[in-house]
Parts: C-alpha cells; sequence; structure tokens
C-alpha cells in the first residue's frame, strides 16, 4: 500500500475519503478529500485537504507539507485514509485495473515464505475495507483482490464482505486469496456458493504433492488434507478455481510432481499459477530456507508448465522476470506485480522485452537473481 507523510492539521480520528484534484462545488464535496498545492478561502466542505503549503487554518482537517512529488501520486478517484500522525494511505486506486481490499492480518498458517506476517487480527483491517466500499465507482470493471490473512477466517463477517462488494461493483472479477482450509468445510462452502457470484475466483495455494512437505511449508500440520478437501468442495459446489504454487528452495525441484499432482487430483480447476517469491517478511526472515535464483529451476519450471498445458490446462507463471525464465516459458510469464511496488533494474535499461516483463519486487531490497541480463 503507498503510504506518504505530511503535517497533520485538527485530524482527531481515522478520515477516509476519496481524492478530488479539480475544486468541485460545495453540493460535490461531501466525502471528498482536496488534494492541491496551495489551498484558498473557498475550500471548504471537503472532509479534509491535501496540500503542499503548511496549513495557516487551526479549524479545518488537513495534511500539509507534502511535495510536488508526493501530491503527483495521488489520483482523482483514489481513495485514502489519512491517520492522526499525518499518514496518508492509498486504499483503493482510482485509475487502476487492480485494487485490493487487506481484511485481516490473521491466519491459521505460518508459511516460511510469507511476505506478510501473519499477526492476531484487528477488526480494524475489515472496518476500513468496508467504509472504502462505499466510496468506490460502481461501474468499475477492474479486478478486486481479497486478502489477508486468511479471509476465510472472519466467517461470516467475510461472507458479508464478498456480498457487498459483489454488489457495490457488479461489473468487476473478484479474487480471493486463500490457503483453502475453512473450504474443508461443505457448509461454510455451501454458503459462499449460494452468493451465485460467477466473476469470483477463489485462489487457492498449494505448495506441494505431497503432505509433508506441504505442511512444512505452510508450518501447520494437516494443512494439506484440509485444503484438499477443501479443493474437492468447492468444485462440487461447481466454483471457479485457480491454484497458486509459490516456488521456494523447498519445492522448485519438485515442480514437475506438483504439476502431475494437480493434473491428476483437480482437473476441473480453470487455472494454475507458479509464482516467484516476495522476499520481505517471513520469506526475508527465513532466506537461508527459501530463498532460491529462479533462473537455476527454469528446467524444472518449464517441465511444470509444458504438462499442464499439455494436458489443457491453463497455466501461468507469475513474478518471474523474462529473462530468468526458458525461452518456451516466456508465454507463459504475466505481468503479475502491483504497480506500486512494481521496479527494474539497471540491467533492464535497453531490454527489448522490458514492456512485456513483470519487473522486480520494491519489498524484495537487494535479494535478487545474479543473472539478470537484457534480452536483445
Ligand atoms: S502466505 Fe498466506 S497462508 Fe501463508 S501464512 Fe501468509 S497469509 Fe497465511
Ligand atoms: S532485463 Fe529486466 S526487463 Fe529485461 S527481461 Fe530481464 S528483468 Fe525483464
Amino acid at each position: 500500500m503507498l503510504s506518504i507523510q505530511g503535517t497533520p492539521t485538527n485530524i482527531k480520528t481515522s478520515i477516509i475519503g476519496r481524492v478530488l484534484k479539480t475544486r468541485k462545488n460545495p453540493f460535490s464535496r461531501r466525502k471528498s478529500i482536496l488534494v492541491t498545492e496551495t489551498k484558498k478561502q473557498s475550500d471548504f466542505g471537503y472532509i479534509a485537504t491535501i496540500c503542499k503549503d503548511v496549513s495557516s487554518s487551526q479549524e479545518a482537517s488537513s495534511i500539509s507539507g507534502l511535495s510536488i512529488h508526493d501530491l503527483q501520486l495521488l489520483h482523482e478517484g483514489d481513495i485514502v485514509m489519512i491517520k492522526v500522525d499525518g499518514t496518508v494511505s492509498v486504499l483503493w486506486e482510482g485509475n487502476n485495473q487492480n485494487n485490493a481490499f487487506l481484511l485481516t492480518t490473521a491466519c491459521d498458517c505460518r508459511c516460511l515464505m510469507c511476505p506478510q506476517p501473519p499477526e492476531k487480527d484487528s477488526f480494524e483491517h475489515l472496518e476500513i475495507a468496508f467504509e472504502t466500499l462505499k466510496l468506490i465507482d460502481k461501474n468499475y470493471s477492474g479486478e478486486i483482490c481479497l486478502t489477508g490473512g486468511e479471509p476465510l477466517l472472519l466467517g461470516k463477517r467475510f461472507i458479508d464482505f464478498l456480498d457487498q462488494c459483489a454488489r457495490t461493483a457488479p461489473k468487476a472479477s473478484i479474487i480471493l486469496l486463500t490457503n483453502g482450509k475453512k473450504y474443508a468445510d461443505f457448509k461454510f462452502a455451501k454458503e459462499i456458493a449460494q452468493l451465485n457470484l460467477n466473476r469470483l475466483m477463489h485462489c487457492v495455494s498449494l505448495h506441494a504433492d505431497v503432505d509433508d512437505l506441504h505442511d512444512f511449508i505452510v508450518q501447520s500440520p494437516g494443512s494439506f488434507a484440509q485444503t484438499n478437501r477443501g479443493l474437492y468442495n468447492l468444485a462440487k459446489l461447481y466454483q471457479r478455481i485457480e491454484i497458486r504454487c509459490v516456488v521456494s528452495r523447498l519445492n522448485a525441484y519438485r515442480l514437475p510432481q506438483i504439476a502431475w499432482y494437480i493434473y491428476r487430483n483437480f482437473p476441473f480447476v480453470d487455472h494454475v499459477t507458479f509464482m516467484a517469491l516476495e522476499m520481505t517478511g517471513l520469506a526475508l526472515k527465513n532466506k537461508e530456507k527459501v530463498w532460491i535464483d529462479p533462473f537455476d529451476y527454469q528446467e524444472s519450471l518449464e517441465e511444470a508448465v509444458r504438462y499442464l498445458h499439455r494436458g489443457l490446462l491453463r497455466v501461468s507463471v507469475y513474478n518471474h522476470p523474462l529473462c530468468l525464465v526458458s525461452q518456451k516459458t516466456r508465454s507463459f510469464a504475466r505481468k503479475s506485480i502491483s504497480s506500486w511496488k512494481n521496479v527494474y533494474r539497471k540491467e533492464c535499461e535497453g531490454c527489448r522485452e522490458k514492456e512485456n516483463c513483470c519487473g522486480f519486487f520494491e519489498t524484495s531490497g537487494d535479494v535478487m537473481s545474479k543473472h539478470i541480463r537484457p534480452i536483445s
């Protein structure tokens, strides 16, 4: 989530509003936050203003002292949250077709490569998501990603949010990132299926073809069996399913076996993805155990992708720069990294494929392949 820091004036509690960069008449200012270089006397009626110049008014809620560059990071239609300490966080990007809601930080796994270490839940996340939902454009037709932690742990409150989300943005595609364990409970899975959301994709993580390896990766015994049961329950309920396999040192050379396992046991899934690591959070803490240069497992990845593709399963490769996968795998690689944390290296200048390449996670810092070479 993109965040910038300014000086708060009269911010007594968190404020969530929609960014306006052009001034509107006083009747259209409700729930809006004006972003401008210099605030004018006539700028009243907005729930807050965000500006460059330090505020002279002690009355209105504002964030000031931001650079022009910071102001340019905010766009018309963004939904932002202003906190009492002067932080401005972008919750929803108005000009982006890929937006996400973080619904909880709690999780019933503790994956060795989790980029966002699970924490005790704070209900704040769901409340913020509900508030944001009220402000989004009803005609939004991009993708909404529901993520955590493990969103399904919210139980009934998750189902309410999902329902609200689908009603608010009926043209949007919803992708739910989950470890799928809660779907082992058929009754719960059925409650979600009964919402009849044909634009919902359940993206279930599965990192191995055998229980001991998967359970070790997710650091939770019994998870493999639960996730498998969950996948079958979703299939019985005619749900759309994507399987996501995060590739680490622990499973990189078993990708063909994992592909075989998926093909044999879950031929009903809509999509399979192999994802490279984001080296932050627990992944960074467990670097010795999990980090592997994608260049080193390119043959294993190619074999897995080819196997699924020949079996007529739709397969993609996420977060893998094109120069680190084999030539035959390149057409399966997608630009999958969220724009706000997507960077390229100096080696990428002059690369013929930069437009088509996903680049890198900024959050991975210096943990980087030694084989980045421009494609010419
Ligand atoms: S990667 Fe997902 S399932 Fe694993 S600990 Fe993190 S949030 Fe939970
Ligand atoms: S050099 Fe950079 S842009 Fe080109 S393929 Fe490699 S990572 Fe992608």
